[in-house]
């Protein structure tokens, strides 16, 4: 590959022409990235507090993925799933040990997990049930089901029709669940935290209210942790921090380091309905992939990840309520672990834009609220600098 003379200007003259504009795409071509921080073309450094949309959930190129993957890319790439492979049944194994006893099914992507877990729900439940109940302003993939059963109308606009055996209701009120449950629902899914949604924490009680609905009502409990899994919310999985265990749970995002793999783990007896020639991925849990995930785990272990996580949670949201102090236009700091929403009183692009320019990399989602959502390993320095830069794109965009 050629990229050498590779510059900010012919890299985004290269994509206007070849790659399809589906995304909005901020001016930058990012080179290089390392721990916190990313390059760009020009050699200018960013901190990135929105590491690849949550992927690299333990830092950029993180040394034990990097290694894991040099290592296992010289002994074998990928092997189809007629066979077997040592890292796929050592992820499985990890993934089980460290969640609820589950077995996994391998993917490539968060919506491709959902989509599993879909099927899954639809097979292993009694002929006739096969509706799946999702909350308002969920996000589950950009699939056709998946979008789907993304209860967000934008999402869905003219790609009908879209499949069927879909009800939606608000997030976090049990009542209207509980309505809407009826002898055709075969699941209910759920974000423990909305991501795309505007960082919604589902409360607790809602949460345990729903499992005992689930029981009672012999439906399966879908977990959707491709955003909050894998550690982000100062536990490995978001369900934890809640006491509440899903029967099904989809990882995707920070799973793989930054190489691109989904999973799904669904309790033994349900997942048993997944029989040969029910489902399949071709690269699912390929070699190269299991073994950048297998290094995941184990960046968190040895170096106590889910400790900092929890450690830099507090400070990260102790230095925020400084800045709301100084900022009238922050109307709601909310999220877990390094899950973080900064609601604004008024759309947040101009700001994001500001501390791009700035040398700081944040996300905004439902126009208002800013994402955050820095590595693992983030330490105190990193959210000084990030806050000090916001401190200073605010005040440039609304004013004290
Ligand atoms: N589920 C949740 C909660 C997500 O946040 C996302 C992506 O943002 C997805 C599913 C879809 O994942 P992917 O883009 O890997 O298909």
């Amino acid at each position: 590959m050629t990229t050498k003379r590779a510059t900010t200007e012919s890299v985004i003259k290269q994509f206007a022409k070849y790659v399809i504009g589906n995304y909005k795409r901020l001016p930058v071509v990012i080179v290089r990235g390392k721990g916190c921080y990313v390059w760009d073309a020009r050699s200018r450094r960013y901190l990135d507090l929105f590491p690849g949309w949550a992927v690299s959930g333990i830092g950029h190129c993180h040394p034990r993925v990097v290694r894991a993957v040099r290592e296992q890319v010289g002994r074998l790439i990928h092997v189809a799933n007629n066979y077997y492979s040592v890292p796929q049944g050592e992820l499985a194994e990890r993934l089980s040990r460290k969640s609820f006893g589950g077995q996994c099914f391998f993917c490539n992507s968060g919506a491709e997990a959902n989509e599993a877990a879909i099927k899954l729900a639809r097979i292993a439940t009694p002929p006739g049930k096969n509706k799946i109940i999702t909350m308002h302003n969920s996000f589950h993939g950009r699939t056709l089901a998946t979008v789907k059963a993304t209860a967000q109308p934008k999402y869905q606009k003219g790609f009908e029709p879209l499949p069927q055996g879909f009800g939606y209701v608000p997030f976090n009120d049990f009542r209207a669940l509980e309505r809407a449950v009826n002898p055709r629902t075969c699941a209910v899914m759920i974000e423990p935290i909305q991501g795309e949604g505007g960082i919604n924490v589902a409360s607790e009680r809602y949460l345990k209210q729903v499992r005992k609905l689930c029981d009672r009502k012999k439906i399966l409990l879908i977990f959707d942790e491709v955003q909050t899994g894998m550690g982000r919310t100062g536990e490995y999985f978001a369900y934890q921090t809640y006491g509440v265990v899903p029967d099904i749970m989809t990882l995707a995002k920070a799973l793989g380091g930054g190489v691109a793999i989904g999973a799904m783990v669904a309790r033994p007896e349900i997942a048993a309905k997944l029989v040969p020639g029910s489902h399949a991925s071709t690269f699912g849990g390929n070699a190269l992939a299991a073994a950048a995930a297998c290094a995941v785990f184990d960046a968190i272990d040895d170096e106590k990840l889910l400790e900092n996580t929890r450690k830099m949670s507090r400070y990260a949201f102790r230095k925020l309520a400084e800045l709301r102090k100084r900022h009238e236009v922050i109307t709601d700091l909310r999220g877990k672990g390094l899950m973080i929403g900064v609601e604004l009183a008024k759309p947040g692009a101009g700001v994001v834009d500001r501390c791009r320019k700035k040398g700081l990399l944040i996300n905004c989602t439902h126009d208002v609220v800013l994402r955050f959502m820095p590595p693992m390993i983030v330490e105190e320095s990193h959210i000084d600098e990030g806050v000090a830069i916001l401190d200073e794109a605010l005040a440039e965009e609304f004013g004290n």
